[in-house]
């Protein structure tokens, strides 16, 4: 195992028991993500849902399988791809209750995880998926202002788009669109880190 697989394995196992908010007690797997630790490509989704709480993966609901649609329209390779999300725990307000928004001081405790992935993988190219990822690199700025339009942000090239959960909503012709930012930005650094 390289050194940076093992410093993400060890972050993974903090994450695991983390009980910085309270979403802890109302959790049944903390969602550290997955994915190479030596890739170029890192994604940034919201929060786990119902389904990824209760697989303890990132994306392996509906939005999930309109992500990997769109990364094969972008000719990539969920395998390829470290994948998170802006916190760690599934939002709700009981054990497998329903979805809500991540709240600020929620996102603000989970912090610290975020920028220990992006300090060990250190990608080239961050996706980030919806508002909230969004923020996380630009604070304040509007997703339907800068969807499909990279800006760098430290070093690295971040290419917002919309939540895959909005194809639900009849934006899947834009995230098509979009996608094909991010085949261009792939292409432009290499996928080798
Ligand atoms: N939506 C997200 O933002 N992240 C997930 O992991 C699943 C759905």
């Amino acid at each position: 195992m390289t050194s940076r697989a093992a410093a993400l394995r060890e972050l993974h196992d903090r994450i695991l028991t983390c009980r910085r908010c309270p979403l802890w007690k109302v959790r049944h797997h903390a969602v550290p993500g997955e994915g190479p630790a030596e890739g170029t490509i890192m994604i940034v989704g919201e929060a786990p849902g119902r389904q990824e709480d209760a697989a303890g993966r990132p994306f392996v609901g509906a939005a999930g399988r309109v992500l990997e649609d769109l990364l094969v329209e972008a000719g990539l390779a969920r395998g390829e791809i470290y994948i998170t999300n802006v916190i760690k725990s599934h939002p709700t307000e009981v054990k497998g209750g329903a979805n809500r928004a991540p709240r600020p001081e929620e996102i603000a405790a989970c912090r610290p995880w975020l920028e220990a992935q992006l300090a060990i993988i250190n990608p080239r190219v961050v996706i980030t998926l919806g508002t909230h990822a969004l923020q996380a690199f630009r604070p304040g700025a509007k997703i339907s202002q800068v969807h499909g339009r990279p800006f760098t942000h430290e070093g690295r090239t971040i290419v917002p788009l919309y939540h895959p959960a909005v194809a639900r909503y009849g934006a899947r012709e834009l995230l098509a669109r979009d996608i094909q930012r991010v085949r261009q930005v792939v292409a432009g650094v290499g996928r080798e880190p």
